[in-house]
């Protein structure tokens, strides 16, 4: 079993109490060492006990209280950070929180040249309104969050997604090239087709329309944004349901 020392985890409460009690005794301990001398072989014992054990009545419940409430403090504020960050229908990122994370990433790229190329998608669903018009606002919801669960399910570990507008999403591809970047837009698309809505009956398909940006070094949020825009908007107006991607020009 992996222990969790993070701040929103029991051991680091445990070690906190226990590290904490030992240093209050240890002080208490020290400071009556300077009158050892002058006692007598009871008192010292007594001394010895007294500043032991008093410590530890008195820090560690102290220590346990205070402890706890920064442990809630932190799981509070871990579950603010995610609500914040997140889009409350699809649970992928919502806009704010994916622009700052792939500009992020895009910094730490230019750092490390070695691993500065990545591609970006912008995907979104073909004829929404029209979804929407058919089966309701509800069931158009639900089909958004079947959008977001493919995307998801296509992509690896590292790989960004969030939801940049009403039935617009964006991916972040960091470290894949043009060709396997297409491979995964491809395979997104194909499954979104796959997928079964309305979930109870599957008469309808599905699809999206993805605009895609290559890069290799030095690229920018808005850069990259622009490129797989225009592309998607060749994609849409090239009949829908289909890839296009450019290369960014560095
Ligand atoms: P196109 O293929 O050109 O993209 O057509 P479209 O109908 O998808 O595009 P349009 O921009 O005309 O319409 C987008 C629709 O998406 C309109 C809006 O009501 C719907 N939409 C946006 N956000 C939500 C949402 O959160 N839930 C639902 N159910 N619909 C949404
Ligand atoms: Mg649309
Ligand atoms: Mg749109």
């Amino acid at each position: 079993m992996k222990l969790d020392y993070s701040a929103t985890g029991w051991p680091r409460v445990v070690i906190g109490v226990i590290a904490g009690t030992m240093f209050c005794s240890g002080v208490a301990l020290f400071v009556a060492s300077f009158r050892f001398d002058q006692m007598s072989e009871a008192r010292f014992r007594y001394s010895i006990m007294v500043n032991t054990l008093l410590p530890m009545v008195l820090a560690a419940p102290l220590l346990f209280l205070l402890l706890t409430k920064m442990r809630q403090l932190a799981i509070a504020h871990r579950e603010i950070s995610l609500i914040a960050s997140t889009d409350s229908l699809t649970t992928v990122l919502n806009r704010g929180a994916f622009k700052m994370l792939v500009d992020t990433c895009l910094k730490q790229a230019t750092r490390h040249p070695a691993h500065d190329d990545g591609a970006f998608l912008v995907i979104d669903a073909d004829h929404f309104k029209s979804i929407n018009d058919q089966f309701g606002h509800q069931k158009g919801d639900v089909a958004l969050k079947i959008i977001a669960q493919t995307i998801q399910d296509a992509l690896r570990q590292g790989d960004i997604v969030g939801r940049i507008g009403g039935e617009e999403f964006g991916v972040f591809l960091p470290g894949t090239g043009l060709e396997q970047a297409l491979v995964v837009a491809e395979r997104i698309r194909l499954q979104i087709n796959e997928a079964d809505f309305p979930p109870d009956t599957g008469s309808h398909t599905l699809s999206v329309s993805v605009g895609g940006a290559a890069f290799g070094r030095n690229a920018d949020y808005d850069d990259l944004f622009r490129v797989a825009d225009r592309c998607l908007y060749s994609a849409k107006s090239g009949g829908r349901n289909q890839v296009i991607f450019e290369r960014l020009v560095a």
